[in-house]
């Protein structure tokens, strides 16, 4: 049989089956068989083939009519330019899945970052990501001990061992470790939508990668409340989602402190990619929380060379800082404001207005930086009017001494 009849042959069996690229399949097969380029085949239609390859091609056939797909038989997808070794253990990587690799690597470039990816499989994020951060290190993670065995697979394959670890556990019992960035790509399709899935995902690719619970938000939410605990100061957590999941995802990063940087949209118009940073959240400590260390240290030096007769200086209610800048230097106020533009953001949220609460959140964040300030300026006067008192008192003292002595 010459190459010419075998593709007819295999591709009219999969036109039979209903497999939509039934000719690309069947010479992408074939290619496979004979061990050579498509396009090595493509030029040499009249070449013969030998029966055993014959019959392994119409294995491999038979295999493609009943859905399996391409990747699965080939055991490989090319993801980011390179081919990873794929098996049934691991989804097959979607040109999707690019486009968030693409907006990590634009986001971080020359950058020396430290990477987790939550649900690795084969370890095609992680992979890319590292790969084209040349300074960057990371860990990849999954629960499943065979795509762990896959994802180390492919780190051999590209030689990145001295820069990316693999570790079968879940991501819940990942405790001593900070990151700059987390990534995951998690199951996030909806157990009721899973029956609705081409045959060729829902019997083959692996039901723990896909199903994402109720709304298939569970791995979601659970990827943002672990990614507050491990992420670093202005850490950010890149994840991709589903189809029309954006509003609901971006309120579970709102309601846990994380601001959205950037929303990439796939070939379909869905958006698919979301990058958010994380905020420090506000408590009832607010002040001590507010003011980081490196600003304490400030405060005493800089109280040492405060000039005692300084003319700024706290109101009656101790909270008044008297200067130029009006009303907004008074704690009370700015925090008043900054708790108004939350809570706006809140309401634009709930109102499924999630650029007006980006915008409400910048000027609570704003206001926020604005009453970080208050508070170190508030302390530096507070001491130095206890030191003033201080002094004042020794001086009457020194003065009661004088008069006592000279009686
Ligand atoms: N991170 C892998 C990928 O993007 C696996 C994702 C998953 O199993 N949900 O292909």
């Amino acid at each position: 049989m010459k190459t010419l009849e075998a593709i007819k042959i295999g591709s009219e069996l999969l036109k039979k089956k209903n497999i939509e690229s039934y000719i690309l399949d069947s010479e992408i097969l074939l290619s496979k068989t004979l061990n050579k380029s498509r396009e090595e085949i493509l030029v040499k239609l009249d070449q013969n083939i030998n029966k055993k390859d014959i019959i392994a091609f119409k294995e491999y056939i038979a295999r493609r009519s009943k859905n399996e797909p391409i990747a699965y038989i080939l055991k490989e997808k090319e993801f980011w330019s390179k081919n990873f070794y794929i098996n049934k253990d691991v989804l097959v990587p979607r040109p999707e899945t690019e486009l968030l690799v693409d907006i990590i690597v634009k986001t971080y470039k020359e950058r020396k970052i430290t990477i987790l990816d939550i649900g690795t499989g084969s370890g095609c994020i992680i992979l890319s990501l590292i790969s084209s951060l040349e300074n960057s290190n990371g860990i990849g993670i999954d629960i499943s001990k065979n795509a762990i065995l896959v994802a180390k697979k492919n780190l051999q394959r590209f030689k990145l061992s001295n820069r990316v670890k693999f570790i079968n556990r879940s991501f819940e019992r990942l405790f001593d470790k900070k990151f700059d960035l987390v990534v995951s790509n998690p199951p996030y399709i909806d157990q009721k939508d899973i029956k609705n899935l081409s045959n060729d995902v829902k019997r083959y690719e692996p039901r723990i990668a896909l199903d994402g619970g109720n709304h298939g938000l569970d791995l979601i939410k659970k990827v943002i409340y672990k990614s507050k605990n491990i992420l670093r100061v202005k850490g950010m957590l890149a994840l991709e989602i589903g189809n029309e999941q954006i509003k609901k995802v971006s309120k579970i990063l709102f309601d846990n402190n994380f601001r959205i940087k950037q929303v990439v949209k796939d070939y379909k118009n869905n958006v698919r990619c979301i990058l958010a940073y994380y905020k420090w959240k506000m408590n009832n400590n607010r002040r001590r929380n507010f003011r980081p260390r490196s600003q304490k240290n400030n405060f005493r030096r800089r109280t040492n060379s405060l000039s005692s007769n300084s003319s700024s200086g706290l109101g009656n209610n101790g909270n008044m800082i008297f200067n130029r800048n009006g009303s907004m230097n008074n704690i009370h106020n700015v925090e008043k404001t900054m708790l108004k533009y939350q809570q706006l953001a809140k309401d634009a949220h709930s109102n499924g207005d999630p650029v007006l609460a980006q915008n409400y959140l910048q000027h609570a964040d704003h206001f926020l930086r604005r009453y970080n300030e208050l508070n170190v300026k508030k302390e530096i006067l507070t001491e130095k009017n206890s030191l003033e008192e201080k002094n004042s008192n020794s001086e009457e003292n020194k003065d009661k001494n004088i008069s006592q002595t000279s009686n």
